[in-house]
């Protein structure tokens, strides 16, 4: 590696860092790109409610960012950051173990002369008693994987269950009814009706698995139109899910959720899904950030530090035309990093950045109700009107967004290849993940 070439570090490979660090390996090659991520593998986040149900299989699914990196030309260093010097422009990583506790890789400095954070965000617990004892966050791989192991175990001793307790059910609290909650609620039905004809034959999902998603907002998607929350809850409640809105909890047990009330909603399993925040490392760097940690980026997108950058759910940036922040979507990171791509290139280039000032452009928002249903908002580029859609179309236009993200990073002919592989493997395996 060419000692001189000036390096972009961007940390975390999700959906802004990954689409970034592969369009900016394709033009300036691995001596100029680095990207780290603590996970070895990349799973597109807006669809781990689907690994959580098993409808999407990991081990299929992940995309080897070793393999991304000797595609698309950037170097990729395996490990997490856990500190910046940012007088040196060191990074810090932690020491990479097996599991077996063997050190795979020692502790490690890393260079930059130009940082991009793209580490994302993790679920908020509002310092809710219980909450992260009781509650599983789908915040990564590993927690979703989790809750699918555990669903799958809750499923085998509901059908026990209710052999000797006539009338038992298996109960699911969600908290927060959001796009991840929605989506989830959604899954997790269609996953459990499937997982009764693998072998858990005694177990009725429609009377025997309750599902209850509680929102604090008076009413679900509160972030979107109220046309989309009152479709997505009318979908939500004809197929049986109890949707119960301006309900806050304030505890959750081992097997219940409490709201303020003191009402108790039983939960043998329990997703909390009600708010982000970025990770509190990020609030000790001496750098500006808001309440949830987020780093406060100009429209520029660049930090408090002109030799860093922020993008995605771990950055605070505004809307241009209005002084409120841009909502933690996958839209904002994907358009973020093809905003940065000039404004890195003019840094490798040792030039200095024109001031760009970058423009959110809202295309309007998709939410999946099920394997065959959505329902969304598209907002018409030009006219600026919005338009409302639902159904099969809803629901293939939301799968387009996943196969958007997977061509920004592997180009159009093995992202079509891996659509068309991955279809026919999924006739050759059961829908729902069972081990
Ligand atoms: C279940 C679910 C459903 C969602 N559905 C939608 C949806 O339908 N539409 C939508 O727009 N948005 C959706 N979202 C939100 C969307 O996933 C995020 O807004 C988006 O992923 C943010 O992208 P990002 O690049 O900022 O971070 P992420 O995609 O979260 O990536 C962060 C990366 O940083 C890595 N990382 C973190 N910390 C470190 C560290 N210390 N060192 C090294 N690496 C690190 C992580 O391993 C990860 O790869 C959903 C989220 C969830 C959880």
């Amino acid at each position: 590696m060419n000692e001189q070439a000036h390096k972009v570090v961007i940390v975390g490979g999700g959906a802004g860092g990954l689409e970034l660090a592969a369009k900016l390996g394709r033009k300036h090659g691995p001596a100029h790109v680095l990207l780290v991520d603590k996970d070895g593998g990349h799973i597109w986040k807006p669809s781990l409610h689907e690994v959580a149900a098993g409808t999407l299989d990991i081990h299929r699914e992940s995309l080897s960012y070793f393999m991304l990196a000797k595609d698309c030309g950037f170097t990729f260093i395996y490990g997490e950051v856990q500190a910046i010097d940012r007088e040196a422009r060191l990074l810090s990583l932690k020491p990479v173990f097996s599991d077996t506790q063997d050190e795979v890789f020692p502790a490690r400095s890393i260079a930059y002369d130009t940082l991009v954070m793209a580490v994302g965000s993790k679920s908020n617990f509002f310092g809710t008693p219980g909450a992260a004892e009781f509650a599983i966050a789908l915040d990564s791989t590993n927690e979703a994987e989790r809750f699918r192991l555990r669903l799958l175990h809750q499923l085998v001793l509901a059908s026990r269950r209710k052999a000797a307790q006539p009338g038992y059910k298996l109960n699911i609290g969600i908290v927060g009814g959001g796009a991840t909650g929605v989506e989830l609620a959604a899954e997790l039905l269609e996953a459990c009706a499937d997982a009764s004809f693998y072998g858990l034959n005694d177990l009725d999902p429609a009377s025997d698995i309750r599902i209850t998603l509680l929102e604090g907002s008076p009413r679900i998607l509160s972030a979107l139109p109220e046309k989309m929350s009152a479709a997505a809850q009318k979908l939500l409640e004809s197929r049986g899910v109890v949707v119960k809105t301006s309900v806050r909890v304030s505890s959750v047990e081992t097997d219940a959720l409490i709201d303020g009330e003191g009402n108790r909603y039983p939960a043998d399993l329990c997703v909390w899904a009600a708010g982000i925040e970025a990770p509190a490392w990020l609030s000790r760097l001496g750098l500006e950030v808001n309440r949830i940690n987020q780093l406060v980026v100009d429209s520029n997108l660049r930090s408090s530090d002109p030799a860093i950058y922020a993008l995605g759910d771990c950055a605070q940036a505004s809307w241009l035309s209005e002084d409120r922040p841009l909502p933690a979507r996958a839209q904002v990171a994907h358009q973020q990093a093809n905003f940065l791509m000039d404004t890195l290139s003019d840094r490798i280039n040792g030039r200095q950045p024109q001031d760009r000032a970058f423009h959110f452009r809202d295309y309007g928002s998709l939410v999946s109700v099920g394997h065959s249903k959505g329902v969304g908002n598209l907002m018409g580029v030009l006219s600026g009107k919005s338009w409302f859609v639902e159904g099969l179309l809803a629901r293939l236009m939301y799968m387009s967004l996943h196969l958007m993200h997977h061509w920004a990073v592997l180009g159009p002919v093995r992202t079509g290849t891996l659509a068309i592989g991955r279809l026919f493997m999924k006739r050759a395996a059961p829908r729902v993940k069972l081990h």
